[in-house]
């Protein structure tokens, strides 16, 4: 208990002074600023190595704090928030003039979630002010999941990490873009996560609310979605031929050797000259929640044993909106599929 007051303690003092923490959440670890301060926000950038034109979540404690940030609440947004926050759902709403355009990217509206973790809200009520945070992992490469995950993606910037434990969603939230028009709400996800739509849609319709979702959206209210993303450091290849033996697909890899880069959107990936002769298998639970929770710390893992690649199996019984959302995450983190 003294420990974790400590840790909060320090974890505000560093943010009180302009710098960034690794925050737990429930989804992944986040890299934490003040979103009152400028130069702080800036350096989640820099410490990430993130481009400027991929908006922050900012994140709060209560609905009164996200309702300061907003300049239209509405009723969609207090009835998706009664039910899901805190949670996995970042909302993407009006942006309130006083929020800084860096956390936004330019954009007149800014993405908001309350998580659910004590430590997290504990962090943000003491603080007083919505932290912005993205995942805390370099741009591109694959997200944390554990305290010691963030401490060695960061060790080089000296990343003070606020431990929580292990995330227990594991992958990132679901984000939906609200929009209140006269006589309904137009919703767009804009990246697929714990919160499906069907549970989006039960609460709505339970709730009385008149809404579209909107599945074609404009690129430019949707940045930051890059084809590639939580990259591990060497290729991975995702088979989706079930009788394709690995030693077959290790000859089919070899053969398609200019199609796997040594870089991808400005993100390094290991490729061995000589060819790539060994592998390790990424395996998943059975249970879409636990094969989500798992999934970033495995791969992790299995790409720390020396091997010249990863490789997946998609089973045909990984079906579902569940393991839609994770793969999305896979397929980006993917060098190569067969
Ligand atoms: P990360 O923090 O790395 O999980 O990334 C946050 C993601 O949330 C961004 O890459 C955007 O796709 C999305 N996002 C945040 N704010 C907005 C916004 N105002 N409009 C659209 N998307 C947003
Ligand atoms: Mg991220």
């Amino acid at each position: 208990m003294q420990a974790i007051n400590e840790a909060l303690k320090k974890a505000q003092i560093i943010l009180e002074e302009g710098g960034v923490i690794g925050l737990p959440t429930e989804t992944v670890y986040g890299l934490a600023a003040r979103i009152d301060i400028p130069s702080a926000i800036e350096k989640i950038f820099t410490t990430k190595e993130r481009p400027f034109f991929d908006p922050l979540i900012v994140h709060v404690s209560s609905i009164d704090m996200a309702k300061k940030v907003t300049a239209y609440w509405g009723p969609a947004s207090e009835a998706l928030a009664e039910v899901f926050w805190p949670g996995p759902l970042t909302m993407v709403l009006p942006r309130d003039p006083s929020v800084n355009t860096m956390i936004t990217s330019g954009l007149e509206t800014v993405g908001i979630r309350m998580p659910n973790h004590p430590l997290a809200l504990e962090l943000i009520q003491e603080v007083g002010v919505p932290l912005a945070a993205p995942s805390a992992n370099k741009f591109g490469k694959t997200s944390p999941t554990s305290a010691g995950h963030v401490r060695v993606e960061f060790k080089n910037e000296n990343v003070f990490v606020l431990d929580g434990g292990d995330c227990d969603i594991g992958i990132e939230s679901t984000v939906l873009l609200v929009r209140h028009r006269a006589d309904k709400v137009e919703l767009s996800i804009l990246r697929r996560g714990h919160i499906l739509r069907s549970d989006l849609e039960r609460v709505l319709n339970e709730k009385g609310i008149t809404f579209e979702f909107l599945e074609k959206i404009d690129k430019r209210e949707s940045p930051g979605h890059m084809k590639h993303h939580y990259m591990p450091p060497i290729p991975l290849i995702v088979v989706t031929e079930p009788n394709l033996k690995p030693d077959q697909a290790l000859k089919l890899i070899n053969n398609k050797m200019s199609e796997l880069p040594e870089e991808i959107e400005s993100v390094k990936i290991q490729k061995p000259k000589n060819g790539i002769h060994s592998y390790e298998l990424l395996k998943l639970s059975a249970d879409p929640l636990l094969a989500t929770r798992e999934f970033y710390a495995q791969l992790r893992e299995v790409a720390a044993r020396g091997k010249d690649c990863i490789l997946f199996y998609r089973e045909d019984s990984q079906v579902g909106e569940r393991w839609e959302s994770l793969f999305d995450r896979l397929n980006k983190a993917a060098s190569l599929i067969l």
